[in-house]
């Protein structure tokens, strides 16, 4: 969590960000949306700090944010979680990841993450004193492999924390990659901490399946989401989490010594937002792949080797391709190169030291920001 003199490294995302408002590039680097959500949504909070919900709200969250979740999880994947026990909203997904590792992991214990690994992962995993086993997926399929997670899981082992969609590389896993995770989490007796802030940014025929569908796993999952992504309102932290009542419980026992309760207007807000008619989620997807679509297009037009993503604010682009075999040092030079600010995928690495060639860009940006991101590439110096 420190660097080598002992201060705070700034986060990948909060240094890419820096550099970007430092060179001027476009940033292509932190995944963030360029512009507004939906306006029922933003008006809702508008509308909630006007009718006075600006004082501490109740500590899983407001009643009809928890019930909006339970009818959320119910209607689009048959998920029946009691809104009074199971619900726990928490400050964005961060906090649902950090309370649950910390809730039930003891010292010592291992916890299974898939590498490329989002960084608050292992961040979560230290401050718990847990132990990280990596099962590496493989570019360019990145492809969970049944072996590679056999051999992760030991005795030891308390948690797989699955992200799908998944960050960095847009795949979502299909339906025999989730039976391999459950079918070990069963017989090993595991929990599934299961990341799903991307469940509504799928790029058809791609569909986010939620593995707490699947037979067994509903009492052995914590199924985690966020609003900031599905609404483009990642400023406003509100996230939550779903799980059988004695796992909330030790969760909760948590959270409410990490930040207590979160943002009070916000949650009416989020509560409308997550009672819009399907089509409007389904545009969001949809919306967010003709983008991704387009900056895959543009990247492979530079001259970079890119896979197509199946969801999510994120292309990855191997620049070998091009003759740069460090992503790193190409990242920290991009903006004087081409203007454009990425993300190196080897800050996702077990060891992040291990060069590696591909670099991530988030297609949250308006079409016009994309098609020139992607002329400047084209144009790399
Ligand atoms: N998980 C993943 C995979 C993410 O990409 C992000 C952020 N983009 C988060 C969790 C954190 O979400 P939040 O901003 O809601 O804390
Ligand atoms: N999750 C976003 C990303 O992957 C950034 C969030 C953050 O900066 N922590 O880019």
């Amino acid at each position: 969590l420190l660097d080598g003199r002992g201060v705070p490294a700034p986060t990948i995302f909060a240094r890419m960000s820096e550099l970007a408002a430092r060179t001027g590039a476009i940033n292509l680097g932190q995944g963030f949306p360029d512009s507004d959500g939906p306006a029922v949504v933003l008006e809702a909070a508008i509308e909630a700090i006007r009718g006075g919900a600006n004082q501490y709200p109740p500590g899983r969250g407001i009643a009809p944010l928890r019930r909006a979740i339970a009818d959320h999880q119910r209607h689009w994947y048959g998920l029946d979680p009691d809104p009074d026990t199971e619900v726990l909203v928490t400050a964005g997904a961060t906090e649902a990841l950090t309370a649950s590792i910390i809730a039930l992991t003891e010292p010592g214990d291992e916890v299974v993450v898939l590498e490329p690994i989002y960084d608050s992962y292992s961040a979560a995993i230290e401050m718990a004193a847990a132990v990280r086993r990596t099962v590496r997926l493989e570019w360019p399929e990145y492809r969970l492999e049944p072996d590679r997670l056999a051999a992760a899981v030991t005795d030891r082992t308390r948690l797989i924390l699955l992200n799908t969609p998944h960050n960095p590389t847009g795949r979502v896993l299909s339906a025999d990659e989730l039976e391999t995770v459950a079918a070990v989490a069963r017989e090993r007796d595991l929990i599934v901490i299961a990341d799903e802030v991307y469940e509504h940014l799928t790029f058809a025929p791609h569909r986010h399946v939620p593995i707490a569908t699947l037979p067994g796993m509903a009492d052995r999952t914590v199924t985690i989401s966020s609003a900031g992504k599905t609404f483009s309102v990642t400023g406003w932290k509100i996230g939550w989490l779903h799980a059988r009542p004695e796992l909330v419980d030790a969760i909760t026992a948590v959270k409410q010594f990490l930040t207590y309760v979160n943002g009070s207007p916000f949650q009416p807000a989020v509560a409308t937002g997550l009672a819009l008619p399907d089509e409007v989620l389904t545009e969001i997807g949809a919306d967010l792949g003709r983008r991704s679509a387009l900056l895959t297009e543009g990247l492979a037009a530079a001259g970079f080797g890119v896979r197509a993503s199946e969801a999510t604010y994120f292309v990855i682009a191997d620049a070998a391709p091009l003759g740069y075999s460090d992503g790193a040092a190409l990242c920290d030079d991009l903006p004087r190169l081409a203007g454009v600010v990425g993300v190196p995928v080897q800050a996702f690495a077990e060891d992040p030291s291990r060069p590696s060639s591909l670099v991530r860009f988030a297609c949250c940006k308006r079409p016009e920001v994309i098609a020139e991101a992607a002329d400047r590439l084209a144009h790399m110096r």
